[in-house]
């Protein structure tokens, strides 16, 4: 975590340009609407019968109130944007009746404590349990705090804890709101996946970043594992309409530090897109970055470039051959028990409490009050896993910080075309690989304490695990209905 237009206009004409579709279909009727989207097709629109009704939303969750921006471990007062943050929906629902809704957004880090709020209310009010909701977040570190996210980051300050608390509570009204707005918006749709290729992100456990600007000029190449795929999933009407483009990157949003809200790269590819497709949302996911970095870094020219960069990337895959997607959804979903190597003790905490690091001696301060109120800590941390299948494209979540050696195993296992979602639901912590755990260092060594958790680093088996309980979600939806997380299908 801490690292070394307003397309209204758009929007407008797009819901015109639909509205005007749907009235020439409703006064045909069925046999003539076959006509026209052969017609259509025939010059070079839509051609085929849609498959999906597919529900596109979002939503500004820019702050209007002076919430400290997150991330980088310390106190950042906003002084204005960039331009607006934003949280979308896309909302799936398969010719066999099965539905789903991922919501992606510019928060930094979305705590378990906010995304439950937000599951128990889509439970209740449309019936989508949590295997059919994915909360994921872009990781960006020019956007608002949230929550008990990274709590211990900051100074202790009652007024801004409330300011945030009053932010986050707003965030899940809007985050319930956008998810009825995609599901009212339900509409024939093709569904259709590809990839192309971005290369500005850096392993930066293996490239230090004041090495890296030296290393390039040199022509020497950088170092280390990286996954430069640009997953790309479009949607597109009936009446040839492009109106979403899903796409991911492995990397940290972190190309900028200053107290100014942006979206950083994903914000500008995102803006980047919706210009060039107009009536087109754009929704970002954070794939496998937890040890990605784009650098060099610092400027909001090289934000901006990096952001075209990953745009070009995705323009690569809509001029390339795009597969449809054949309208069958799977969802599960599961929580596991990510076990920490130990508990830290009432002796740990007291150490923590005088450490120079303000980060570990707010922690261990706080923790320490716990204790001796009488709590205690479980051994693991309930950490949340999702398995889709979207006609034969796989799609994994995962919550925290995931290294890019999950998205590459993954890929390896089930499919260069397999979608590997870190930064979803909960921002758990980092979650290392066996390699890099065996490593160390910031994302696989003793720094769960950042996170607020109460142990300074994972068993060694973290990899097995989130790995063993992967591979059973994708076999449960391998074969077979949906089938929600309670069973029903
Ligand atoms: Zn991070």
């Amino acid at each position: 975590m801490r690292t070394t237009t307003a397309p209204g206009a758009d929007h407008s004409r797009r819901e015109s340009a639909r509205r005007a579709g749907w009235c020439r279909l409703a006064a045909t009727g069925a046999l003539l609407a076959a006509s026209a989207a052969a017609a259509l097709g025939a010059a070079g629109a839509e051609p085929a019968a849609s498959t999906w009704r597919v529900g596109v939303a979002r939503r500004v969750i820019t702050p209007t109130e002076p919430v400290w921006l997150a991330g980088y471990g310390t106190k950042r007062v906003p002084d204005g944007k960039l331009h607006d943050l934003w949280a979308k929906a896309l909302a799936f629902e398969a010719a066999d009746g099965g539905r789903a809704v991922l919501i992606t957004s510019d928060f930094q880090g979305v705590p378990a404590s906010m995304s439950d709020r937000v599951f128990a209310r889509l439970a209740a009010d449309h019936g989508l349990d949590r295997a059919r909701v994915m909360f994921a977040y872009s990781h960006n570190h020019s956007s608002p705090r949230l929550g008990d996210d990274l709590l211990d980051y900051y100074p202790v300050d009652p007024a801004q804890e409330a300011l945030v608390e009053r932010y986050t509570a707003a965030c899940v009204e809007t985050c319930v709101g956008l998810v009825a707005d995609a599901l009212a918006a339900l509409a024939p749709a093709t569904v259709r996946v590809g990839a192309g290729r971005a290369t500005f992100a850096v392993n930066r456990r293996d490239n230090p970043e004041a090495e890296v600007a030296g290393r390039v000029a040199r022509g020497e190449p950088l170092r280390g594992v990286t996954d430069h795929t640009v997953p790309v999933l479009t949607v597109t009407r009936p009446d040839g309409q492009l109106d979403a483009i899903l796409f991911g990157y492995a990397c940290h949003p972190t190309t900028l530090a200053s107290t100014t809200f942006c979206g950083d790269y994903p914000g500008f590819a995102q803006v980047a897109l919706e210009r060039s497709h107009p009536g087109t949302t754009a929704l970002f996911v954070n794939t496998c970055g937890g040890d990605q970095n784009p650098l060099p870094r610092r400027s909001v020219a090289l934000c901006e470039r990096y952001g075209a960069l990953l745009a070009a990337g995705v323009e690569e895959a809509l001029q390339g051959a795009l597969e449809t997607v054949p309208g069958r959804l799977r969802t599960t979903f599961r929580m596991i028990d990510l076990a920490y190597e130990r508990v830290v003790t009432a002796a740990d905490l007291r150490t923590a409490a005088d450490d120079a690091n303000a980060i570990k001696a707010r922690w261990g301060r706080r923790l320490l009050a716990k204790l001796e109120a009488g709590g205690s800590f479980a051994p693991a941390y309930p950490y949340p896993l999702h398995a889709w299948r979207l006609g034969d494209t796989l799609v994994i979540g995962m919550g925290g910080e995931t290294v890019v050696d999950y998205a590459l195993r993954f890929k390896r296992q089930w499919g260069p075309g397999t979608w590997v979602l870190g930064y979803t639901d909960d921002m758990a912590a980092y979650v290392p690989s066996r390699r890099v755990w065996e490593e160390g260092g910031y994302e696989g060594g003793a720094f769960l304490y950042e996170y607020g958790r109460p142990a300074f680093r994972w068993a060694g088996t973290v990899e097995d695990t989130v790995a063993g309980a992967v591979a059973e979600l994708v076999d449960e939806v391998a074969a077979g209905p949906a089938r929600g997380a309670d069973g029903t299908r």
